[in-house]
């Protein structure tokens, strides 16, 4: 006997057919004598509408009162969820994050979970109960809801996963897997039969939404059995794991991340100690920069421009704009009109040419890049946003990735 937490996405509970899909899944497993703890997201596009809702009455609401209707969306999947396998005749219990004992910080909208008290699911298991706990929400030390941003029920999923010490954590989605890059953009993208959890973390953190960045993380440091699966196919799918078995692959995806926006910081004093301060400035907002490119310095000024999310464009603005003095600065520019394109892989950092190849691909298209860097196992560039889903197709093509056998 097994312990499985298994988690569905939005679009794998939509509407009441494939919720008695989901629950069927979940059903199967629990009758091959599996314990079986189940995590879920809202419905389809709940979670736009919500956010949109909250616009038409109030287009700067606290975070907190965010978090309070965010979490509704996931409320409503579990115990719908939770009756669909009542109906079948199986015993289930839907559980709120709170009821689940999941503890985050207080950081509203992108919450970190801290703790996970497991009694009340360990209690709910040896009852013999199917256990549907709401994902991406947990409560504060205010005793508040916070939600753990978006996509962050993958990231609910592996933090029980591993808080319970299960077996095997399944996420059910609409792909069949982990692909070479969204094959929503790429037509002949190839599924990975496996993955590293190092590669999978660049892939979530530069745009493939697949996992939530987080949940990849936390499987990596808790050692989590991690598989990504369709819910509509028998597929395996792409088990997510400590080292992947296709080691000789250079380049194993590309992604494309629109989520950004770039500022220009114009006519710094060309001195040392200014990007010191320049960057400060934002890390003590928690604001993570990105890409980041200064000029030549020329008549004692120089540029420093860089890459943020552009959930923090508002907030970066305001604090540069109100320490333009202090940093000494002329004016900040900005736009978010560009999207990042990288190429990721654990071969990249022993192969000088990857780059060059990446910017070949690039200039046969004519597509120009703004900004560029580089770490171990990915290369990015900045381009037009316009110009993102060719970017990818361009790149994808030259490094063959439409032929990646499993
Ligand atoms: P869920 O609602 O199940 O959490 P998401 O929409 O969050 O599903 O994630 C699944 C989507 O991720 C796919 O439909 C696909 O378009 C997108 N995606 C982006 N990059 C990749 C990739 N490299 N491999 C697979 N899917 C990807
Ligand atoms: N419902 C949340 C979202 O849309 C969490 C998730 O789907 O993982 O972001
Ligand atoms: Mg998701």
């Amino acid at each position: 006997m097994s312990l499985i937490v298994q988690k569905f996405g939005g679009s794998s509970v939509a509407n009441a057919e494939r919720l008695y899909n989901a629950a069927s899944r979940v059903i199967e497993t629990y009758r091959q004598g599996n314990s079986v703890v189940v995590v879920v997201s809202a419905q389809g596009d709940t979670t736009d509408e919500l956010i949109e809702k909250a616009r038409e009455i109030n287009p700067n609401p606290s975070k907190r009162e965010m978090d309070m209707l965010l979490s509704t969306g996931e409320q409503i999947s579990i115990a719908l969820l939770a009756m669909a396998i009542e109906k079948e005749g199986y015993p289930v219990i839907s559980l709120t994050g709170y009821q689940a004992g999941i503890t985050s910080d207080s950081n509203y909208g992108n919450a970190k979970i801290k703790n996970i008290d497991t009694e009340r699911v360990f209690r709910e298991l040896d009852r013999k109960n199917i256990v549907v706990v709401a994902g991406f929400q947990a409560w504060n030390k205010f005793e508040d809801i916070t939600t753990l941003g978006r996509g962050g029920s993958d990231t609910t999923a592996v933090a029980l996963a591993a808080a319970l010490k299960a077996d095997l954590c399944e996420i059910y989605t609409d792909v069949d897997g982990v692909y070479t890059a969204d094959p929503r953009i790429v037509k002949n993208a190839s599924k990975l039969p496996d993955i590293s959890y190092d590669e999978m973390l660049e892939l979530a953190s530069l745009g493939a939404i697949v996992l939530h960045n987080r949940s990849v993380e936390m499987a990596k440091k808790y050692n989590v059995n991690l598989v990504v699966r369709s819910s509509f196919t028998r597929d395996p799918g792409t088990i997510v794991k400590e080292v992947g078995s296709v080691e000789k692959m250079l380049v194993r995806g590309v992604t494309r991340d629109s989520n950004i926006a770039r500022v220009a910081v114009i006519g710094l004093e060309d001195k040392p100690g200014v990007a010191f301060k320049l960057f400060s400035l934002l890390a003590k907002e928690n604001i993570n920069v990105d890409l980041i490119i200064q000029s030549i310095g020329r008549d004692d000024t120089k540029d420093i421009s860089f890459t943020i999310a552009k959930s923090n464009l508002d907030k970066t603005l305001e604090i540069l704009n109100k320490n333009l003095d202090f940093v000494g600065a002329k004016e900040v520019k900005y736009s978010d009109k560009y999207s990042k394109v990288s190429v990721v892989g654990a071969g990249i950092m022993n192969n000088a040419g990857v780059a060059a190849k990446m910017f070949e691909a690039l200039y046969e298209v004519g597509i120009n890049i703004h900004m560029i860097t580089t770490s171990e196992i990915k290369i990015s560039v900045l381009v037009d946003i316009q110009d993102a889903e060719m970017a990818v197709n361009a790149v994808h093509e030259k490094f063959k990735l439409d032929q990646v056998r499993g």
